[in-house]
């Protein structure tokens, strides 16, 4: 039988992990930074956690959950995202008393029941942060800030950020009267699902992935008109924060985001290369998620970054990096006796951190040189019989053709002067 990876998930192999790893170290560094410190999260929670936090209108919830019984009998889902645990853990955790704000990053793998397209998987990656406590714009800039800090340590430009604030219950519940009032009479034109969120949730009615385009949605009144004081307030701030720290920004009225636990600040990341999955970044302020799950009433913050979607772009604006030679060096052995010398320099070599590498496969001398070559290694050396008696090597510098000669006492340190 022959198998192959399921529809939606992929293998991220060898030659192109360094990218990854190398924007894992980057984001962590970024959010270090900024007092953002990482927490780890289960890959499954129970489903209600989920239908509860992220909110039971939204696409995610209805239609993209893996979800199924566990052998206790349990409704378990495996994470869409990353907030809703998140959350139940600074809740669980007490960490709802340490000082605020409460700071922390992820790293996550999430999974989706998604049709499949480029930068769109069912197993995916994020890289997101939550921040807890802080109420006013300040918290919103930094977050945003946190984004356009990595993506110009990526080397990444031309992602444009997108604001708009969805107001506060308050509002919305005006609004959204206002927006049933426009919406009524053409609610025999719209979708299946808009019918159900025009009762549930008209706000959602503004993304919708088949309505959207159409003028009915294009012209429907927009929330940002019609925000109460404070909420204005706070997107005023937020945007004389943008401004003062030199951050471009367009204010995009149709972004309400997939989930409903949003309130007033909520922003996206979009690529302007085209060819890529629009939205790299996408967050926004939820105040009244950690009270909806039952902890104290906390006002918070965060994003959540697709990966994928991250390096597809990375690729297109020519910023990936070629593979670093982790191996520097290969001592080839002509003899008994010098594979046995050549083993016991290795692990010298290793133990000062000096990646290497000798036979392992049984070679011959020539197939040993035809490997080195062939593997890229910069470095060379050859150990034969001759090199014992004179206690002395040749290091081959592949890229420049010199060689070197160095006694077998000093190998390891001329490796780590000069091959490292
Ligand atoms: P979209 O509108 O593209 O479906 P979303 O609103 O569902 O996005 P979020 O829930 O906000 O996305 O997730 C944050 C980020 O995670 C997205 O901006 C995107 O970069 C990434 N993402 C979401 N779903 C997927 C997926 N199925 N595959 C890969 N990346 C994804
Ligand atoms: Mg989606």
């Amino acid at each position: 039988m022959k198998y192959s990876a399921q529809k939606g998930t992929k293998d991220i192999l060898p030659s192109e992990i360094h990218n990854w790893q190398r924007a894992e170290k980057i984001f962590a560094e970024v959010c270090h930074s900024f007092g953002y410190e990482e927490i780890r999260i289960p890959t499954f929670e129970q489903t209600d956690l989920f239908a509860r936090g992220v909110g039971d209108t939204t696409d995610v919830v209805t239609k993209e959950m893996y979800t199924f019984e566990d052998k206790g009998g349990r409704s378990i889902t495996l994470r869409p995202e990353g907030t809703a645990g998140v959350v139940r853990s600074f809740i669980e955790n007490g960490m709802t008393s340490l000082p605020l704000p409460v700071r922390m990053f992820y790293n996550i793998t999430a999974f989706r029941y998604e049709k499949m397209q480029k930068g769109r998987y069912r197993e995916f990656h994020q890289f997101g942060l939550e921040s807890f406590g802080a109420k006013g714009p300040d918290i919103d800039a930094e977050i945003i800030s946190v984004v356009d800090v990595f993506f110009k340590k990526m080397g990444l430009k031309n992602i444009g950020l997108h604001i708009n604030s969805i107001g506060c219950p308050n509002c919305r519940n005006e609004y959204n009267k206002l927006l049933k009032d426009y919406f009524r009479p053409h609610l025999a034109e719209m979708c299946e699902d808009c019918q159900a969120r025009f009762e549930k949730n008209p706000l959602r009615m503004i993304d919708c992935k088949i309505d959207g385009g159409k003028d009915v949605v294009k012209n429907a009144p927009r929330l940002i008109d019609h925000l109460c004081d404070e909420c204005k307030e706070h997107f005023e701030g937020l945007k004389a924060r943008l401004e003062a720290i030199g951050i471009e920004y367009t204010i995009d009225p149709n972004i309400v985001r997939g989930l409903d636990y949003y309130t007033r600040t909520v922003f996206e990341f979009v690529s302007e290369n085209v060819g890529t999955q629009g939205t790299i970044c996408g967050g926004g302020r939820y105040d009244g998620l950690v009270g909806l799950m039952d902890g104290p009433e906390t006002p918070g913050i965060g994003f959540a970054m697709g990966v994928e979607r991250l390096l597809l772009e990375a690729e297109a604006q020519g910023v990936l990096e070629e593979k670093p030679s982790y191996v520097r060096i290969y001592i080839a052995s002509m003899s008994e006796n010098a594979r046995i010398e050549a083993l016991k320099l290795c692990n010298k070599l290793r133990l000062e951190g000096i990646g290497c590498e000798t036979d392992m496969a049984g070679r011959s001398f020539k197939a040993q040189m035809k490997y080195a070559g062939k593997s890229g290694v910069p470095f060379l050396a050859v150990i034969g019989d001759d090199e014992l008696a004179n206690g002395e090597v040749k290091i081959k510098d592949m890229a420049e053709h010199t060689e070197t000669p160095v006694k077998l006492d000093d190998f390891v340190e001329y490796c780590s002067q000069n091959i490292v």
